[in-house]
């Protein structure tokens, strides 16, 4: 058993970034999928992570929304996420915990997931009204303004069989939001897209990045995208960050063999 106490009950204001992996190792039977992570993430912050496939990238996003960790702790916005304070200790945190912790993050995903059977706009506003408890006026208020900030508020009556590809995910990014996360992690948002029409889903992101205060962890392919919108990029490898940096260092100047040839691989 890993021994809990040398990590903080809660992150002190003067050292409290957005998100923060620390010492994060998750294991699926014998394979370690990640290995010892240290991350952390401001508030603000937009970060990119790119790597091979199987390197741990859609891992380290699940981390913070579905699964169990083998050892470390993660913080959201200060708080332990995967564990809980008892008795002035750190132990595994209950379901009931994981839940209420997880509510600030909110995720987007490859396979975009609406509920068939809704409108755009009964998309947006069913996670405020069940989860949060927010009465359906404000959640309809709401939910119209981030429609609107998607440019799909004349598609707000339409059911997701009625919409493009791209129009579904910029709906999913509207539903995701409408939680009001903190941390919003979207993984391969574009992957399952047309080519045509990735560009409008990625210039919801950019409006996404430029107006509002929003923490972002994105998985993506795109490195012409992720280097247009990161403050940071995160090359993974084998569960662990090969190299990270400010996107013109890491793709014009990448220090390490493995950055080297993946990027001359994907270009
Ligand atoms: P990436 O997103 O970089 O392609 P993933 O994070 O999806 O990589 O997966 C990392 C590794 O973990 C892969 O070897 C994958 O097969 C393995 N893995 C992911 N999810 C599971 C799971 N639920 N059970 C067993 N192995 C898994």
């Amino acid at each position: 058993m890993e021994d809990l106490s040398q990590y903080p009950l809660e992150l002190p204001e003067s050292d409290k970034p957005m998100v923060r992996f620390q010492n994060v190792t998750k294991r699926y039977g014998a394979l370690t999928v990640l290995d010892d992570l240290n991350l952390d993430i401001a508030e603000g912050e937009m970060v990119s992570i790119i790597g091979p496939s199987g390197s741990g990238k859609t891992t380290v996003l699940r981390m913070l929304m579905l699964e169990r960790i083998q050892g470390g702790v993660i913080y959201v916005d200060g708080k332990p996420l995967t564990h809980m304070q008892q008795r002035g200790r750190l132990v595994q945190a209950s379901e009931k915990y994981l839940r209420q912790a997880r509510e600030p993050v909110g995720m987007c995903f490859q396979h975009f997931n609406l509920f068939p059977h809704m409108t755009a706009l009964q998309n947006c506003m069913e996670g405020p009204v069940q989860v949060l408890g927010m009465s359906k006026k404000n959640a309809r208020e709401r939910s119209e303004e981030l429609l609107e900030l998607v440019g799909l508020i004349d598609k707000k009556d339409q059911h997701p069989s009625r919409l493009s590809g791209g129009q579904q995910q910029r709906v999913a990014i509207a539903r995701a939001l409408a939680m009001r996360p903190k941390v919003l992690l979207l993984d391969e948002v574009t992957s399952a897209l047309d080519p045509e029409v990735i560009g409008e889903v990625t210039e919801v992101i950019k409006g996404l990045v430029s107006a509002h205060n929003l923490t972002i962890m994105m998985v993506t392919h795109q490195m012409g995208f992720a280097r247009e919108i990161s403050d940071r990029v995160c090359f993974f490898f084998g569960g662990k960050i090969e190299e990270q940096g400010a996107p013109a260092d890491l793709f014009d100047n990448p220090q390490r063999e493995r950055t080297q040839q993946f990027l001359s691989a994907v270009k």
